[in-house]
């Protein structure tokens, strides 16, 4: 099973992500926690992207291509994968194609999470009050948004167009509220 989160910045893909692992078994492979862990403990690799982060702009394709390319296989032992924060482009989803067509596998599911962005926006507002993560600021936080919808959105028609099963689900809510509406549309797929 290869699953995908996908939503905007702000929609809970990562606590949903959370959630969906303990739930499915699956990995939870999280291009935002891996760069972040990469930035905190000073790589090289961490030394190339913290600066693009932490001004809202994504990371070179090339760049977290080769990131997922190198945990994907292990991720997807057992139950299998769920990918949160890739693919954000086109190109990106191209290259997941790609890897996924070597090994014989395709996408499951998307999920993707639907929320109004004003409440997105106070969502983000308020984790950097509680974490204090460095993007969420609000100069930040509007270019994040303009990146998704110049490159990241035109993902889901891209999986749309290839008929990949996209459950769209509504992202108001508390985290309970959004888990049991993915609960009810991934059991409403895998009976299909
Ligand atoms: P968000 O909470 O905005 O969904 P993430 O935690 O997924 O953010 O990612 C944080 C930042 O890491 C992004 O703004 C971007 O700079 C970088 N990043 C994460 N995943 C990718 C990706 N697939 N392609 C390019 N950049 C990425």
């Amino acid at each position: 099973m290869i699953g995908i989160i996908f939503g905007p910045p702000g929609s809970g893909k990562g606590t949903q992500a959370k959630r969906l692992e303990e739930e499915l078994r699956i990995h939870h492979l999280s291009t935002g926690a891996i760069l972040r862990g990469e930035v905190a403990r000073r790589t090289a690799l961490g030394e190339e992207v913290g600066r693009v982060m932490a001004t809202g702009d994504l990371v070179p394709d090339a760049l977290i291509v080769d990131v997922v390319k190198a945990r994907l296989p292990e991720a997807e032992e057992g139950a299998g994968a769920l990918l949160d924060g890739f693919p954000r482009t086109v190109t990106q989803a191209r290259a997941l194609d790609a890897m996924l067509a070597d090994e014989g596998h395709t996408i499951t599911f998307v999920v993707a999470l639907e929320v109004p962005e004003q409440a997105l926006i106070g969502r983000l507002l308020h984790r950097a009050e509680l974490e204090g993560r460095t993007d969420d600021t609000r100069e930040v936080i509007s270019e994040r948004m303009r990146e998704y919808h110049k490159l990241t959105e035109a993902v889901l028609e891209h999986y749309r167009n290839q008929g990949v099963p996209i459950t769209v689900v509504d992202g108001t809510g508390t985290p309970d509220d959004v888990f049991a509406r993915i609960h009810a549309a991934l059991t409403g797929i895998s009976s299909e």
